[in-house]
């Protein structure tokens, strides 16, 4: 009402006829609704380990912090993302697991892991055997992006017996309960006479020694463990962290460290190489798909608001997006390389615990906490 009172008396030439007061008021009125209409030029990629949560206690004010980034009535005010090399779960039952530990409500979209770019992999392997290893689910995950023919490294390993010499002394693991009957058996041998074209390691993996072996009995005999030496398939890690911040007080190793004990072995007892992608942050690639992202979560919170320079969502140029992270040589080293409009921020609830900047990878800005990042993204972005 007030929007339009102001807008009738700019109209018809009586802006000088409004008492200061009431033109401030409206003044301040009119930029309010201004601003919730246009489109924000900026967006936000929060780290999960240690900067969101600590395993799965949340920390820093991280569930206040997010609060602000919504409306009172619970819809999204700001573009954010959450941006992790972590996974093992489908994007959605993470999205919903985030919900109730931070109490917003966080999409599916919103959450971009460690292997969400494997899903522009699924043409190439689309109907392909591929295994998948890693804690959680991962061949529910991959499964979900399209692959068709994928198998969990824990089911492929169960169809190969002796494969793992230690399983015996491994009190966790469990024989699938259709190992005793005839289908299974079917499913055995044309397991065995199936060459795996890929490997991908999804998530870190529980059981390094088994993963390690039957990795290297499928990269090494061409996809076909206990034949000969073949063609190495390809192999994917879905991040390439030496080390992480959960819950115990010094860091965690991470996919990096599994993947660096593998290639030790593999080295060793292969006359070529391992050969292997990486992805995850820092690669710059995790870091342009989170902008395209970033542009189509903000359309969709805009869908009639024009865009700053063309009408698309993929044309919207964000003048700023802050990645905020706790390790620099993952997060930081990330956002620098890819350079314009990242601006980075260190948070000191994880990895990095340093007093000053990191020597190597300073940030744009250094905080204690992610609360205080967000503290001063709003302050900056939107001053009141
Ligand atoms: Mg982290």
């Amino acid at each position: 009402m007030r929007f339009a009172i102001f807008t009738r008396a700019l109209q018809s030439g009586n802006r000088r006829k409004l008492s200061p007061q009431l033109f401030s008021a409206f003044s301040r009125s009119f930029s309010q609704l201004h601003s919730q209409s246009k489109r924000p030029s900026f967006g936000i990629a929060f780290d999960i380990d240690g900067v969101i949560l600590l395993g799965h206690t949340p920390i820093g004010g991280s569930p206040i912090a997010l609060k602000r980034l919504y409306q009172n009535s619970g819809d999204l005010r700001i573009p954010y993302i959450f941006l992790t090399n972590g996974g093992g779960f489908r994007e959605s039952k993470r999205a919903s697991e985030l919900s109730e530990l931070l109490d917003v409500n966080i999409q599916p979209s919103q959450v971009v892991q460690g292997h969400s770019p494997f899903k522009q992999l699924v043409k190439r392997y689309e109907s392909e055997f591929i295994v998948a290893v890693g804690k959680g689910e991962p061949a529910a995950v991959m499964s979900d992006y399209g692959f068709k023919n994928v198998l969990s490294i824990d089911d492929y390993a169960s169809h190969f017996d002796g494969i793992d010499p230690l399983a015996q002394y491994k009190k966790w693991a469990i024989k699938p309960a259709s190992n005793e009957n005839s289908s299974f058996k079917e499913t055995t041998s044309s397991i065995y006479s199936q060459r795996v074209q890929a490997a991908f390691v999804v998530s870190d993996s529980v059981d390094w020694s088994r993963d390690i072996q039957v990795l290297c009995d499928i990269l090494r005999t061409g996809g076909l463990p206990g034949r000969e030496i073949g063609h190495q398939p390809h192999l994917y890690f879905a991040s390439d962290d030496l080390e992480y911040q959960a819950s115990f007080p010094s860091e965690r190793l991470g996919m990096g460290a599994f993947r660096t004990a593998l290639e030790a072995v593999f080295n060793r007892i292969h006359h070529n190489p391992l050969e292997y992608t990486s992805f995850g942050k820092p690669n710059p690639l995790v870091f342009q798909n989170a902008e395209t992202v970033l542009k189509q979560l903000l359309s969709s919170l805009h869908p009639n608001a024009p865009a700053v320079n063309q009408s698309t969502p993929e044309s919207h140029h964000f003048k700023t997006l802050y990645m905020v992270g706790d390790n620099p040589s993952v997060d930081i080293k990330g956002a620098r390389q890819a350079g314009r409009p990242w601006f980075s921020i260190l948070t000191r609830t994880g990895v990095f615990k340093g007093k000053e900047n990191h020597a190597e990878f300073p940030a744009d800005l250094v905080v204690d906490t992610v609360e205080e990042a967000v503290d001063y993204i709003l302050e900056k972005e939107c001053p009141q």
